[in-house]
């Protein structure tokens, strides 16, 4: 894996941004990058899931950087989760939604909202990457409007019935457990569930194979019927699974943004190698000036993505240590949006001006920057489209009374 930008940037300005522990960490992810390039190549060129992905990760102990030690994780904090995200991000969205929503979406909401009980018992299953774990919020009527879901429950005995259906689960087909949301049956409120897909009433009903890209991620279609819960993997306070779901997505776009830090610096990387030794009208590409300004404007969207990711990651850090803190809340949530809406734009944007760059070879999946002009379009909709993001982020300048949606 070639050295990463944020290793120089730290040397370049000499800032200490992480400690030891954390660079054995980067240095892990780096070998676990290293050996995922021909898997995760074959597996994106062979329109399939990349079945060598997690027993990698597992292998570098990589399946729960944020997951406390005591339950087998790293421990690791929110910036060098995020530079974690960086590197898994060169080898392309479909490594980084795995993880993503493994450990931002699933582990990392456990870890933040279950009881004792609940962390010791599936904690240590998600950090050693024996259980994979997913998030189902989304719904074939309820996307942007999650408050809209119509998947019910109710209580019966012991145990929680869930009803319903789950659209578009990344991991959906894979996960042991999910962190899935419902709304009661009695008053309408929705409350969150740590779900084991083996449970009776549980029903992977269809593979999301028909996608545009990102082939080597898992997206399922499920069903619930008499879905059965017990009681005690109920997720957080009863009636608060909308805060549940919400405070999973900060965590989770500051992961999707960093992922899509590490597809520039993959297209960059891809990109200087083309520009310096294809030769066109008699000299290398990169001397053409029209392809200078292309790598100029990919560098720009690189660095004028970056610290809104690490500041982002830097006041959730904060806020972690803090979460009764409702400015600093305010102020994760906001600038998590402007990270993920940033990087997602420009590495969308970096990853067609690389295309461009490659010319006709840039357009065949078999071109290191093809597939990430495609993978790379569904971190502007997934966790939260652009327009959402947009929203987001006026009203936080103009005040709640102009939220322009409830
Ligand atoms: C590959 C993939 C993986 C996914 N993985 C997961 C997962 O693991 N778990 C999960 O729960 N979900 C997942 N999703 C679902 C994803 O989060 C939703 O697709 C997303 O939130 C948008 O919802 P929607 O598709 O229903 O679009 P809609 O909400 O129907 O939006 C359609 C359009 O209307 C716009 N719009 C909606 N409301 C407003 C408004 N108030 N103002 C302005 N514009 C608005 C949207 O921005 C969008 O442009 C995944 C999606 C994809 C494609």
């Amino acid at each position: 894996m070639e050295e990463t930008f944020s290793k120089s940037i730290e040397q370049l300005v000499g800032l200490k941004l992480v400690g030891e522990k954390d660079v054995k960490l980067l240095e892990r992810v780096d070998k676990a990058c290293d050996e995922l390039l021909v898997p995760e190549y074959e597996a994106y060129v062979e329109r399939r899931f990349n079945s060598d992905l997690v027993p990698i990760l597992s292998k570098h102990k990589l399946m729960g950087i944020p997951i406390a030690e005591e339950y087998g994780g790293d421990g690791a904090g929110m910036l060098v989760h995020s530079l974690a995200m960086e590197r898994l991000g060169q080898l392309g969205m479909g490594v980084v939604t795995l993880v993503d929503v493994h450990q931002f979406l699933g582990s990392l909401t456990i870890q933040q909202w279950g009881n004792s009980e609940q962390r010791s018992r599936y904690l240590p299953e998600a950090a050693s990457g024996r259980a994979i774990l997913a998030y189902a919020l989304t719904e074939p009527e309820a996307g942007s409007d999650p408050a809209s879901m119509s998947t019910t429950f109710k209580a019966e005995g012991s145990k929680y019935l869930l009803n319903g259906e789950k659209y578009l689960i990344s991991n959906g087909s894979i996960a042991r457990y999910l962190v899935v949301f419902a709304k009661s049956v009695e008053d309408g409120r929705v409350s969150s569930f740590i779900v084991d897909s083996k449970s009776p009433g549980f029903k992977v009903s269809m593979h999301l194979s028909e996608k545009l890209g990102l082939f080597t991620s898992d997206t399922a279609q499920l069903e619930f019927h008499d879905l059965e819960v017990p009681k005690e993997d109920l997720l957080g306070p009863l009636g608060r699974g909308l805060s549940v779901a919400y405070s999973a997505l900060l965590n989770g776009r500051i992961g999707i943004a960093s992922g899509c830090l590490g597809v520039m610096e993959d297209c960059l990387i891809s990109c200087t190698e083309r520009a310096k030794t294809r030769v066109q009208h008699g000299k290398e590409i990169g001397k053409h000036q029209l392809i200078q300004l292309h790598l100029c404007r990919i560098v720009a969207d690189l660095e004028s993505s970056r610290w809104p990711i690490y500041m982002a990651a830097i006041l959730k850090e904060k806020l972690d240590s803090d979460p009764k803190n409702s400015d600093l809340l305010r102020e994760v949530d906001r600038q998590s949006a402007i990270a993920k809406f940033i990087a997602s734009n420009n590495a969308y944007d970096a990853a067609d001006r690389s295309v461009q760059i490659f010319g006709g070879f840039g357009y065949s999946i078999l071109s290191p920057v093809g597939k990430h002009l495609i993978d790379t379009r569904v971190a502007r909709i997934y966790e939260g489209t652009d327009e959402i993001m947009e929203l987001k982020i006026a009203s936080s300048i103009l005040g709640k009374e102009f939220e322009a949606y409830r």
